[in-house]
């Protein structure tokens, strides 16, 4: 249950004054709807009313406050001109003008003959001082609230600056001390704030400066969100290895059979992979290791090695993959190794209904069969092994805590094995899965050519519709992957669609399109078409970046390349090359390139390394962005970033242990301050892992 101490913050921003439920839509898409997201909605700019001079000294083009008695308001003489109202101190003139004014308003809050406080810019026209639409308009004993400076904060259409400053300050207002969670000796080594003195000095800038985020404040309020992502991950990983492990140390027979029989041997990077998951495997503990490498590096060879051993042992292992695509590929390729080295294998993905589907479940639960490959989401219903072992989960770049916690459940105490083709720089994997151990494939598989990769301006379609028509002419197999339009999936169908006529009236019936619209079977029959069959250019959207294994595709035209995340274009890219052909990828580009835009594409043509591409690609454009969007599955940030706060994230991660260790349960003092954290980020169901309260 959340701590009551955090109920203000996380009332809807309706119970905020002036915060009707029309408003509260606008700041639900702005920020959030509740109080805490207002109090999260930190400023990125200042306006400073500090300058308050005489009329006659006052500077045009400065933001000013003055004090002014009102002398008289003129109305406008004919529609459509401005309502003006002249003003004076005692050493010259102003004019206030107000474009499409109401009269009573502008009497009843600048009367004529009193003083009163405006602030806003100053401008000259013909000759005359004037303000128009002051920002502020206050009686002579707001003058101090008024003369200072003031956070700017971003706006969404429909809300103002006004409205969003004093809802916000409003939400501070509501914000009561937590208690501190922060170690007291690293707290005062970093300088850091309380936490609500932390919150209220983010949103007082004093000057420009104060908008860094590398302000006590800033940096505290960050670390604060990290160390829940960090203590969050920690806690379900302790959870993980409370269930004891089981070792797992098989006599090498199977494995020996399976490397007889591959046609090339294993690289120094594979043969290190196998080695540390096997040692892992041997421990009594639960493993839980990432294995990283590139799309095409023989990730799934190093998985079907670990595989066997946990068969050797004994029990059976699985393999899951994100698309019934995948899966289809997955076991394709382990069919022929599997009948080889004389272990049953089996495929079971949400096509098999039935009869067949029992049957194979029989199979499963008796232990005749040794080996599974099938969906994510198969697993999380009614299957049982008779001794499941080992789960490899190949995820590709999607990521979800909530499957592999959901599998954990299937044998007693699984070991888990997670392949991912996204080369994810150290800090967004901590951000992703906490400290896990992590083996990463560096070598490419011999006989490997890197593909030629050019930029084109999208000005010259035409020469590369006729360039795919001279490489399908040669026998070549082509992808054209279509624009990523927009965060709409509608859009860039119909984008997809376009292009697939185009290119259907030039190519006929050699061309297919497939979408992530289309229903499973009809995406395996234009994929399988393209691998084997008479298609030879398919036209897709980003489907494809899952994975299929078409070796005879040398060409990839990528549309709107600069809309890409870099990891994304990696990994197309990496679809073709895998045959014998020299391969080339042709990145179409909108012109004229922005410079960062230009440097991440040319970071592109001149690498073939994932792990640098990503790294190049995190410092460019900073981590929110990396993968392209929150599809990806990493946690995104409110209050840190990566780009700039990763010394914080390893802060996190060193702080979180000693916590762990100390108080696993987090029962102490501290421990309970830190519940309070976890609430705070919303880390509920960590927190629903611990022993008691
Ligand atoms: P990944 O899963 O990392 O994308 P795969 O395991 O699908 O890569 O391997 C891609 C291709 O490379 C497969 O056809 C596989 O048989 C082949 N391969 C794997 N390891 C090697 C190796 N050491 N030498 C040559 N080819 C290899
Ligand atoms: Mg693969």
């Amino acid at each position: 249950m959340r701590p009551e101490i955090l109920y203000p913050l996380f009332a809807e921003v309706t119970t905020l004054p002036g915060v009707g439920p029309r408003m509260a839509k606008l700041y639900g898409s702005l920020a959030g709807s509740r109080v805490l997201d207002l109090c999260w909605h930190l400023p990125s700019g200042i306006v400073d009313r500090r300058y308050a001079p005489k009329l006659a000294n006052a500077t045009a083009g400065r933001v000013a406050t003055l004090t002014v008695r009102i002398t008289a308001h003129e109305p406008p003489d004919i529609r459509g001109r401005p309502y003006r109202i002249h003003c004076s101190d005692d050493t010259g003139l102003l004019e206030l003008v107000f474009f499409h004014a109401k009269g009573d308003y502008l009497r009843r809050v600048l009367p004529e003959g009193e003083e009163r406080v405006v602030s806003g810019k100053l401008e000259v026209f013909q000759g005359r001082l004037q303000m128009t639409h002051p920002d502020q308009i206050g009686r002579l004993a707001e003058l101090a609230a008024i003369k200072r400076v003031e956070p700017v904060y971003p706006l969404t259409a429909g809300l103002g600056q006004n409205p969003v400053t004093k809802a916000v300050r409003a939400a501070l207002a509501q914000a009561r001390e937590l208690p501190n969670w922060l170690d007291p000796a690293h707290k005062a080594r970093e300088n850091w704030p309380d936490w609500l003195a932390a919150l209220k000095s983010a949103h007082a800038p004093a000057d420009a400066g104060d908008l860094s985020p590398l302000t006590p404040a800033r940096r505290r309020l960050a670390y604060d969100e990290l160390l829940a992502n960090q203590l969050a991950l920690a806690l379900v990983r302790a959870r993980q290895l409370q269930i004891r492990g089981r070792a797992f140390q098989g006599d090498g027979r199977l494995r020996a059979k399976a490397v007889a029989a591959l046609p090339f041997s294993l690289t120094g990077s594979q043969e290190k992979a196998v080695a540390e998951i096997l040692a892992d495997m041997a421990e009594p503990l639960r493993m839980l290791r990432l294995l990283q490498g590139d799309v095409g590096s023989g990730k799934t060879l190093v998985a079907f090695l670990a595989m066997l051993n946990a068969v050797e042992a004994g029990a059976q292992a699985a393999l899951m993959a994100p698309t019934e695509i995948l899966a289809r590929q997955h076991f394709k390729t382990l069919e022929p190794l599997a009948e080889a080295t004389g272990v049953t294998l089996e495929i079971l993905t949400g096509r098999d209904k039935g009869k067949g589907r029992t049957e194979k479940l029989a199979r499963l639960a008796d232990g005749e069969t040794q080996l599974l490959v099938g969906t994510h989401a198969l697993f999380q219903k009614d299957i049982a092994f008779q001794n499941l072992g080992l789960a490899v989960v190949d995820e590709q770049h999607r990521f979800g805590v909530h499957q592999r916690l959901g599998l954990g459940a299937k044998g007693q105490a699984v070991d888990m094995l997670v392949m991912t083709a996204t080369p994810i720089p150290r800090t967004l994997m901590l951000t992703a899965y906490g400290d896990m151990e992590n083996s990463r494939l560096t070598e490419k598989p011999a006989g490997r050519q890197p593909v030629d990769t050019r930029t084109l301006p999208l000005e010259r379609l035409e020469e590369v519709e006729q360039a795919v028509g001279r490489a399908l002419g040669g026998g070549n197999k082509v992808y054209w992957v279509c624009p990523l339009v927009s965060e709409s999936e509608n859009v860039d169908l119909a984008a997809a669609e376009a292009r697939f006529a185009d290119l259907q009236s030039r190519y006929g019936a050699r061309v297919a399109l497939v979408h992530g619209r289309m229903k499973a079977a009809d995406k395996d029959t234009a994929m399988a078409a393209f691998a084997e069959g008479d298609v030879d250019l398919l036209v897709a959207t980003t489907v494809i970046e899952v994975g299929v294994d078409v070796p005879a595709a040398s060409v990839m035209v990528i549309e709107h390349a600069e809309r890409f995340g870099l990891a994304q274009l990696h990994q197309l890219r990496g679809r073709i090359g895998r045959g014998r052909r020299q391969a080339t990828c042709l990145l179409l580009y909108q012109a004229p390139l922005g410079e960062t835009a230009r440097a991440r594409l040319e970071i592109l043509r001149e690498s073939d390394d994932g792990f640098r591409i990503a790294k190049e690609d995190l410092r460019l454009r900073g981590a929110g962005e990396i993968l392209g969007t929150r599809q990806a599955g990493f946690p995104t940030f409110r209050l840190a970033d990566l780009a700039v706060h990763g010394d914080l994230l390893a802060a996190a991660r060193d702080d979180t242990k000693l916590i762990l260790s100390k108080d696993a349960d987090l029962t102490g003092p501290r421990g309970q301050a830190l519940r309070v954290l976890l609430y705070l980020f919303e880390r509920d169901a960590a927190v629903r892992l611990l022993r008691s309260g």
